[in-house]
């Protein structure tokens, strides 16, 4: 049994899975690079 969702990378456009309730999936971001990216912090 898995919650694994998939979702799409708001940035790069990636598909990755992860936990539907993991901060990666509330933030829409594959990664933290592209979180910073996203969200114009670099
Ligand atoms: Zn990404």
């Amino acid at each position: 049994m898995s919650d694994l969702d998939s979702f799409t990378c708001e940035t790069c456009g990636d598909e990755f899975k992860a936990y539907e309730d993991a901060a990666a999936a509330t933030r829409g971001y594959c990664s933290p690079a592209c979180q910073t990216e996203g969200e114009g912090l670099a």
